[in-house]
């Protein structure tokens, strides 16, 4: 009885029914399961599971979990915005970074990243929606991002990332998630080879695959509804 392998199937499923609505390749997205919030515990049961990738966005927090479950290889993801003070232990502990959107920011990743470990993968987050509240580069300035950031060194630049504004609407949804595709397409045109579309999480995952996406980060889904972040003060 476990509650989390049962998530994760239905969680596989709806990836594989719509990897094959889209008429695309079996295999071809890739699930990040979002443990943010999520004690250690409920990695490993996600992990024993089959599992095994898996996405976090606080440092500190992720920390503890990278350290408490050091036995298993897991593959851990940086899915939160990036300070550059804080890109150390970033450089050190994950094998990717989802949301860089400043060329100061991967400078550092590829300067601090060990040489014993290989390059760290990136993905360049674009603001789709233009929300100001929202992280990312705006659309017409990712192509210059992402050529800076393929010429560093310690870094690996994989694809293009983004949370689109919430919507309820699925032809919205794929709207939203196109914008994103289209960027993507124009970016390999020009040159810049990128093999991950980062799009596509609880709500809108099928979606995402229907546009594209080659990778789904999946959170609620998987581990439930998060606690309500408390309120700072
Ligand atoms: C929390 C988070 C997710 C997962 O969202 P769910 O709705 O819980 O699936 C995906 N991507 C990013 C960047 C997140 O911060």
């Amino acid at each position: 009885m476990s509650l989390i392998r049962d998530n994760l199937q239905a969680v596989l499923q709806r990836i594989d029914a719509a990897v094959a609505a889209a008429g695309r390749e079996p295999g071809s997205v890739r699930l990040l399961a979002v443990s943010k919030t999520w004690p250690a515990e409920s990695v490993a049961e996600a992990y024993a599971a089959g599992q095994s990738a898996f996405g976090e966005n606080q440092e500190q927090e992720a920390a503890r979990k990278i350290a408490a479950l050091g036995h298993l290889p897991i593959e851990w993801h940086f899915i939160g915005p990036i300070q550059s003070n804080k890109t150390r232990p970033i450089a050190e502990r994950f094998a990717w970074a989802h949301a860089i959107d400043r060329e100061k920011v991967a400078r550092r990743l590829s300067d601090q990243r060990p040489e014993s470990l290989g390059p760290l993968m990136v993905c360049v987050q674009v603001n789709i929606s233009g929300e100001a509240s929202k992280s990312g580069v705006a659309p017409d300035e990712a192509l210059d991002l992402a050529r800076r950031v393929a010429e560093l060194p310690r870094l690996r630049l994989r694809g293009l990332m983004a949370v689109p504004a919430p919507s309820d609407d699925f032809t919205e949804q794929r709207m939203q998630f196109r914008k994103l595709k289209t960027l993507y397409d124009s970016i390999r045109s020009a040159g810049v080879p990128l093999d991950t579309l980062s799009m596509g999480m609880s709500d809108d995952l099928e979606a995402a695959v229907m546009e594209g996406s080659t990778l789904v980060r999946v959170g609620t889904a998987i581990f439930g509804r998060r606690p309500a972040q408390p309120t700072p003060g």
